[in-house]
């Protein structure tokens, strides 16, 4: 589908070096660069891609933010989750259109931009954020990438500690990317559906140490897997065919469980679970 750039917009611009320049459409307003110009208006109503010529002829080409380069570029406070780890934890956590999701902590939103993608029209995110600083600055990042579609009734972000309880019944997903995950263990329990899954981001081995223990002893988790993963990208110029010299060797692991709902047998060992 063909949109074209419209007023208020943020573009990128690439030069013929690979170089990117960020820009927001603004009617009446001017893109510098040294010492050349276009003026916005010449942008606005431009199709993604299009290539553009400044005023002494220097070209671009002008697109449209990836999700990608968005979430790398908008406005932190904490850190964000890098691209190679938001791409697979939607499908790790099997975000389908439609699911009742709960998310903790937003930080600056980027996470929450991929699982918005992910629940669709349909579904309901539901995200906790310890700081308000944090929580406003992701929801304007938020509307910022949204906008003009609606986000009322499917995105709802609280101000609020998720270790001390989840609010919301019948949960189909549970995404963390916060300290201590383990301490949301006996509300997954509680809330998350059978068959649900629970996963949470985690920097370092012990982390994740405590966590597996936690959704090992609580006996209501099944396929409990933990993985990382490396991106290496290649530099392909003419006969230098070889991987990048430097690399992001390392963000974090992913781990994942399974919500189980056990035979009334084992219930009774363990009266507590159910
Ligand atoms: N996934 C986010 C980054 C999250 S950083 C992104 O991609 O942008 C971790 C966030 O968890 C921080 O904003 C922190 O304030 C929040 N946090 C930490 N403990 C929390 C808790 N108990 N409940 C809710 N949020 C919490």
């Amino acid at each position: 589908m063909i949109v074209p750039f419209q007023s208020g917009e943020e573009i990128h611009l690439v030069n013929k070096k690979g170089r990117t320049y960020r820009c927001t459409l603004k009617t009446g307003a001017t893109f510098q660069f040294s010492g050349e110009a276009i003026p916005h208006d010449d942008l606005i109503g431009k199709e993604d891609g299009s290539e553009i010529a400044l005023s002494r002829g220097t070209r671009f080409f002008i697109f449209r933010p990836t999700m990608a380069d968005y979430t790398l570029h908008m406005p932190r406070g904490a850190q964000i989750l890098y691209p190679k780890d938001l791409a697979l934890i939607p499908m790790w956590a099997d975000i389908y259109p439609g699911a009742t999701v709960i998310e903790a902590g937003v930080g600056s939103g980027a996470l929450t931009l991929c699982l918005l993608n992910a629940i669709g029209a349909k579904g309901r995110l539901y995200s906790y954020e310890l700081r308000e600083d944090f929580a406003n600055r992701a929801l304007k990042n938020i509307e910022n990438r949204i906008s003009p579609s609606p986000l009322g009734d499917r995105f709802f972000i609280q101000q609020k500690d998720i270790y001390e309880g989840i609010e919301e019944e019948d949960v189909d997903r549970i995404v963390l990317d916060l300290p201590e995950p383990h301490q949301v263990v006996p509300h997954a329990i509680e809330k998350l559906r059978a068959g649900g899954i629970f996963l949470a981001f985690l920097p370092t081995v012990p982390q994740i140490e405590i966590l597996v223990r936690a959704l090992q002893e609580a006996r209501c988790f099944e396929q409990i897997e933990t993985f990382e993963t490396l991106l290496r990208p290649w530099n392909i110029d003419g006969r230098s065919v070889r991987p990048n010299l430097r690399m992001v060797a390392h963000s974090g692991f992913i781990t994942t469980a399974r919500r189980v709902k056990r035979l009334p047998k084992y219930r009774d060992e363990n009266a507590a679970l159910t």
